[in-house]
C-alpha cells in the first residue's frame, strides 16, 4: 500500500517524542546510563500511552464501511438461512458417507459462494494484493468479527482457514507455475487446501523439531514422515498440502526446514484417519493423521527455496493467525448475546436467571473483556499494517495468548446460563467452546505465545541499571 512508508515514519516520529521525555525523566536519578535511558524509552514508546502513536488510530477506513455493511447483510439474508438447511442435510451420516457431502449440501454452499462472488464479497482477506480486495488488516479485522458469527460465513466468501494462510503463502512466494496450478483454483474457490506441519512423534510447538524428511533424488523430492491434526485434509475438495519438511539436517537450526507442495493424490500419501476433537471427527473437513511413505514430488514443488521454511512461516502466521482471533471476537459476542437472552427469558427462585447470584457480574466481565480483546486485536491488525508482519509479531502473539482463553471463559459462562441445554446439540455453544478450546493449541500453544511476549519484555529491560530511587518493594 502506498501509505505504508509514510505510516512507518509516522510511528518512528511518534516514538521519538516519548523517547526524549523519558530520557529526561530517567536522567534525574543520575545513575542511568544513556543506554539504559534508551531502553527505558523503548519500553515506554512500545506499549505506553502515546497520543501521537498511529497504532492507536483504530478506525475502519471509509472505503471499507460499505463492504462491512454488505457482509453483515449477506450473512443475515443468505448465509444464515443456507447454513440451517446445509447442516440439516448433513445430519445422521455414518461410516464412509461422513467423508463425502450429503446430496444437496454442496449445491447449497456453491450457490451461496456464487452469489457472494457476484456481489463482490470474495477473497477480501488478502491484504494489499492484486488478487484480493486490498483491504488493510485493520479493515479486515472488523469484517472477520462478523464472519466469526456463523460457521459457514468465511467459506461462502472464500475467506476460510487454512486456505487463507495457504493462499497468502502462494501469493507471496509461489512461482508463476505454482500460482497457476494451485493459487488460481484456490482463489476461485474451486478446491481447498491443508497445511501439514504437526508430527505424531515430535513436539511440534517447536517447529525446529519437524523431522519429516525430504531428500532430493534426481528431479524429485522423496518425502517420508508422519503427521497428524492436518485440518481440512479429510475433505474430498482438499487437493493440496503445504507440507513442512526437513531438507537440510546439517544446516543451522532455523535453516533446516522447508515447505513443499504435495498434491493430496500423490502415491504414498496415506490418510490413516481422523483425529478427534472432544470426541468429534469434524467430518468431512477432518483433522487427519497422514503418513508420507516415499512420496515423490517434482523438485519444482519446493516453495521459495531449500531451508527457507521459517521465512515462509513469518508470512503464513501473520495475518492468518490473527484472523482466528478476529473471528473469535464474533464468537464471544454471540455467546454474550445468548447468555443475556437466556438469562432474561427464564426464571428461578422468583427472579430472572440473569439477576441470580453473580450472573450479572459474568455479563459485565464478558462485555469488558470483549471490548478489551477487540481493541487488542484491532491494534495487532494495525501494527501489521504499519510495521509489517515481522515487526508486529509481538502484538500478534499477545492477542493469540489472550483471546482464545478469554473467549473460552465467556462461552463457558453462556453454557452455564443455559443449564443442561448448554452442553447439548441444540444451541451452538458446545461446538463453539470446543472450537475456541482448540485454538489454545492450534497455531502453537498459549505458553509459546506467552514465552515470546514475556521474553521480548525481559529483553527490553536487560542491562538496565537498577534505579536506586525506587522503593525496594517495586523493584523487579
Ligand atoms: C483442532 C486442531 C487443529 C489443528 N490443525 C493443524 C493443522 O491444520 N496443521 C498442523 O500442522 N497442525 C495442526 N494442529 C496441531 C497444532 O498446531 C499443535 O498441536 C501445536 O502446535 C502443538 O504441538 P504438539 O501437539 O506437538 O504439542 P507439543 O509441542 O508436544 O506441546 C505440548 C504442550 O507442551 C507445553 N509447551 C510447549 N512449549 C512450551 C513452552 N515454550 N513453554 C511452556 N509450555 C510449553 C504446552 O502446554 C503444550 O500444549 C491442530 C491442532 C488442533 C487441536
Amino acid at each position: 500500500m502506498s501509505t505504508k512508508p509514510a505510516a512507518k515514519s509516522a510511528v518512528k516520529k511518534a516514538a521519538a517524542k516519548p523517547a526524549a521525555k523519558s530520557a529526561a525523566k530517567s536522567a534525574k536519578p543520575a545513575k542511568a546510563s544513556p543506554k539504559a535511558a534508551a531502553k527505558a524509552a523503548k519500553i515506554e514508546s512500545a506499549f505506553g500511552m502515546d497520543p501521537n502513536d498511529v497504532l492507536n488510530d483504530l478506525r475502519m477506513s471509509d472505503k471499507a464501511v460499505p463492504l462491512y455493511e454488505h457482509v453483515k447483510r449477506f450473512i443475515a439474508e443468505t448465509v444464515e438461512p443456507m447454513s440451517e438447511k446445509y447442516f440439516k442435510l448433513g445430519e445422521g451420516r455414518v461410516g464412509a458417507d461422513r467423508w463425502t457431502y450429503a446430496p444437496g449440501q454442496l449445491e447449497l454452499l456453491n450457490g451461496a459462494k456464487e452469489k457472494a462472488k457476484k456481489e463482490g464479497l470474495w477473497n477480501f482477506f488478502l491484504p494489499d494484493a492484486e488478487t484480493g480486495e486490498g483491504l488493510s488488516n485493520l479493515d479486515y479485522a472488523f469484517i472477520a468479527a462478523e464472519l466469526g458469527k456463523n460457521p459457514l460465513a468465511s467459506e461462502t466468501m472464500n475467506c476460510s482457514a487454512p486456505d487463507t494462510g495457504n493462499m497468502e503463502v502462494l501469493e507471496r512466494v509461489g512461482t508463476p507455475a505454482q500460482k497457476k496450478q494451485w493459487l488460481e483454483p484456490l482463489l476461485n474457490g474451486e478446491i481447498r487446501s491443508a497445511y501439514a506441519m504437526t508430527e505424531v512423534h515430535h513436539a511440534s510447538s517447536d517447529a525446529k523439531n519437524v523431522a519429516t524428511s525430504a531428500v532430493l533424488k534426481g528431479n524429485h523430492w522423496v518425502i517420508n514422515g508422519e503427521k497428524h491434526y492436518i485440518s481440512g485434509a479429510g475433505s474430498p475438495r482438499c487437493k493440496i498440502l503445504i507440507t513442512m519438511v526437513r531438507t537440510s539436517p546439517n544446516a543451522a537450526p532455523h535453516k533446516q526446514q522447508s515447505m513443499i507442495l504435495v498434491p493430496k493424490d500423490t502415491p504414498g500419501v496415506k490418510i490413516v484417519g481422523p483425529m478427534h476433537v472432544f470426541s468429534e471427527d469434524h467430518a468431512p473437513h477432518g483433522h487427519m493423521h497422514i503418513i508420507f511413505d516415499n512420496v515423490k514430488v517434482p523438485k519444482e514443488n519446493m516453495l521459495l527455496g531449500e531451508g527457507r521454511g521459517f521465512e515462509i512461516s513469518q508470512v503464513r502466521l501473520g495475518p492468518g493467525r490473527i484472523h482466528h482471533c478476529m473471528r473469535s471476537i464474533g464468537a464471544a459476542e454471540k455467546a454474550l448475546d445468548m447468555m443475556v437472552g437466556r438469562g432474561l427469558s427464564r426464571e428461578a427462585f422468583g427472579k430472572k436467571l440473569l439477576w441470580l447470584g453473580g450472573n450479572i457480574e459474568h455479563v459485565s466481565r464478558a462485555r469488558i473483556e470483549i471490548e478489551a480483546m477487540r481493541l487488542m486485536v484491532l491494534k495487532a491488525a494495525k501494527a501489521m499494517d504499519v510495521l509489517g508482519n515481522k515487526e508486529a509479531r509481538i502484538w500478534v502473539h499477545m492477542v493469540k495468548a489472550m483471546v482464545p482463553e478469554k473467549v473460552c471463559q465467556i462461552i463457558d459462562q453462556a453454557i452455564q446460563m443455559h443449564g443442561a441445554l448448554g452442553v447439548s446439540q441444540h444451541p451452538p455453544l458446545a461446538k463453539m467452546y470446543a472450537q475456541q478450546r482448540t485454538l489454545r493449541l492450534a497455531d502453537g500453544p498459549d505458553e509459546v505465545h506467552h514465552l515470546v511476549v514475556g521474553r521480548n519484555e525481559a529483553r527490553m529491560y536487560e542491562g538496565r541499571e537498577e534505579d536506586s530511587s525506587m522503593p525496594v518493594v517495586f523493584r523487579s
